[in-house]
């Protein structure tokens, strides 16, 4: 707070006949609020940083897999990298890849999918 305000208010705090109900809020207005909210842990934010960059690159990995939007697979019609044309399939793929991971899900018995027979 400017400094001259807070001195005004201090003096006009000092008139008033029930000045401490006005406490809390002229030392709200006068705390800084780097001082108010709690400081983030640095630790925790570097934590947090490498979980997300973990993150980011996994879903990479799979984007190159279907062969989509690295950044929103496809997903959001706003995308600054894609402009929501990034969709499976838009960039290429790779198809071993996506049946490798695909191959545990879609057993016969769990998907309904007839195993192809040969001739
Ligand atoms: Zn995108």
């Amino acid at each position: 707070m400017n400094p001259q305000l807070q001195q005004l208010m201090s003096q006009w705090l000092a008139q008033q006949p029930n000045a401490e109900q006005w406490a809390p809020l002229l030392q709200s207005l006068t705390t800084p609020a780097a001082e108010a909210q709690p400081q983030p842990d640095p630790g925790q934010l570097r934590r947090l940083k490498l979980q997300a960059q973990r993150q980011a690159r996994i879903i990479a990995s799979v984007a190159d897999a279907l062969g989509a939007c690295q950044r929103c697979i496809g997903l959001d019609p706003a995308c600054p990298l894609c402009g929501g044309h990034g969709h499976p399939g838009s960039h290429g793929g790779d198809p071993a890849v996506v049946r490798r991971w695909l191959a545990p899900v879609l057993v016969p018995e769990r998907s309904g999918i007839q195993p192809a027979t040969s001739c």
